[in-house]
């Protein structure tokens, strides 16, 4: 089992940046009211789509499966509320560039009817749990969203692993997670006691940064009075991007994640705050995953706080809550400053993996300053917590050589912008790696196609020479059988000639 070390370990690069995070921290939370109509997606931050089971015009309860996964890495999906399924239609989502995916519109009435969502548990075996965590909808909500019961299936059933839970919430401005250890200390507690036994971990550790105020005492005390001494409380340095898997990994134990693998490798698994407190609620009180934790943060933000929202809430909705002005804003960004992606409107939903809108103005957003030809400074490959060389990726991904990219492991790049920020040319790195890794995702999906139709080409002719072989077979075997046969008869016709020709017997002897 990976162990944790006695002194704490440190990453290559990182940064210091300033949190921000005292305009929303402070603040209790604030429970949305309800919208008049949801979005929902169905594709979860470019995951796999899930498939609607309700059609236009269905009412549905509170809490009813909406949608199923068709994929293993899919997601099940429920209603926030009751109400009519008012489209069923591509819209621009939470995610990436706002990429468009299948979304549920779902016109909410307050007369909340509940339908009873699974029965207790008969049990607390590992099975029993993670079919649990699958049936209430429950994904990576840091960020990743992953689904959870994924990770848990891939462990070996007798592996003693070690339970990570992240709470090092490194981007600036956002403060959920930090607001819901202040909140829920005994629903982390008891969902990460619960977590323990989903993985097979004889340890957990909760990783808080160590800025986090009376966060570390109150858990502390919490483990305390539930009796739960195989989890621990750690304070880890507050440098960007500590809260990254790898990063708070390498911190934690001094061991390395290797290069393509998950930390499942280690025989350790890494769960989020807002994750743990999901499955908490999943398994105590039989709910799915229904709503959220979301900051909302940044200039012009009347209440900056937050805010507990319903799955597919629209940000306009929320924004509206938070008493938003959004005269003078420049940028509305899903997440944080540094990783988060900026929404062309507030039309979008909420979905499961978003936990900040950050309003930005000019003077705040990092100004579009002209991208000038790199110097070749280093600064970028001093700072990139994955130990790579962000300006040789930049100069294969700009001089077209994407294998090139590859070779130079551009897919263990966690987009943390690190890179980007202290660039002196002001050079978009990121956006080069995140172009490169959907390019060669597609390539590779374009070769696994042809492949496969090369292969189904090749058993086609296969199954046709196979028949054809075979045709001619029963052909050659049934003229010879012909053949055998008039052979037989010409024989039989010959004996019965040398009969009918004998000389007859006359009685006398010669
Ligand atoms: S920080 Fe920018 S200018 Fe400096 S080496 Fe990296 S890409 Fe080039
Ligand atoms: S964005 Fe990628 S290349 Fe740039 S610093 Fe982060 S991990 Fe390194």
């Amino acid at each position: 089992m990976a162990e944790l070390t006695d002194r704490l370990s440190t990453f290559h690069g990182g940064l210091v940046l300033k949190h921000h995070k005292e305009l929303s921290a402070r603040n209790k939370v604030v429970r949305v009211d309800r919208p008049q109509s949801l979005r929902i997606s169905l594709r979860v931050n470019r995951g796999h789509v899930s498939e609607p089971v309700v059609a236009v015009g269905d009412r549905v309860n509170k809490y009813q499966v909406i949608a199923q996964p068709i994929h293993p890495f899919g997601v099940v999906v429920h209603a926030p509320f009751s109400g009519v399924i008012s489209a069923i239609e591509e819209q621009p989502t939470a995610a990436p560039d706002a990429e468009s995916a299948p979304c549920i519109e779902l016109d909410t009435d307050d007369q909340d009817r509940h339908i009873d969502y699974l029965p207790p548990l008969p049990d607390n075996h590992r099975q029993t749990l993670i079919k649990r965590i699958q049936d209430a909808g429950i994904l990576g909500m840091g960020g990743a969203g992953f689904p959870t019961h994924v990770k848990y299936d891939h462990q070996i059933p007798d592996l003693d692993s070690l339970l990570i839970i992240n709470g090092a919430e490194c981007e600036p401005y956002i403060t959920c997670d930090e607001r819901l250890m202040l909140d829920e200390p005994v629903a982390l507690i008891k969902g990460t006691d619960i977590l323990m036994q989903a993985v097979n971990a004889s340890q957990a550790v909760i990783a808080i940064e160590d800025n986090l105020g009376g966060v570390k005492s109150l858990l502390d005390k919490t483990i305390q009075a539930l009796d739960l001494p195989a989890i621990r409380v750690i304070k880890v340095p507050t440098i960007y991007p500590t809260g990254g898997e790898k990063q708070l990994i390498k911190v934690l134990t001094g061991l390395e994640v290797p290069s393509g693998q998950t930390p499942l490798s280690l025989g350790i698994v890494m769960q989020n705050v807002a994750t743990t407190k999901a499955v908490y609620d999943a398994v105590e009180h039989n709910r799915p995953l229904t709503e959220r934790l979301v900051t909302v943060t940044g200039d012009n933000v009347g209440r900056p706080g937050n805010y507990l929202t319903p799955v597919g809430t629209p940000f306009y909705h929320l924004l509206a809550q938070a008493d938003c002005a959004m005269s003078d804003i420049d940028k509305l960004v899903v997440g944080g400053p540094m990783m988060g992606y900026p929404m062309p409107n507030v039309d979008i939903g909420v979905d499961k993996t978003t936990n900040c809108l950050l309003l930005l103005t000019k003077d705040s957003s990092k100004p579009d300053l002209a991208t000038l030809p790199c110097i070749r400074c280093g600064d970028c490959v001093k700072a990139c917590p994955q130990d790579l060389l962000p300006q040789q990726l930049f100069w294969y991904i700009q001089g077209d050589n994407l294998e090139k990219a590859r070779d130079h492991h551009v897919f263990d790049c966690i987009e943390c912008g690190a890179c980007s920020w202290v660039c002196p040319s002001h050079i978009d790195l990121v956006s080069y790696y995140r172009y490169a890794k959907s390019e060669l995702t597609y390539l590779d999906y374009k070769k696994a196609k042809a492949q496969l139709a090369k292969q189904r080409h090749e058993s086609r002719e296969q199954r046709l020479e196979d028949i054809k072989a075979e045709r001619q077979a029963k052909r050659r075997a049934k003229t010879e059988k012909l053949k055998n046969k008039s052979q037989a008869k010409e024989e039989i016709s010959a004996v019965l000639d040398r009969i009918k020709n004998k000389p007859k017997d006359d009685g006398k002897s010669s």
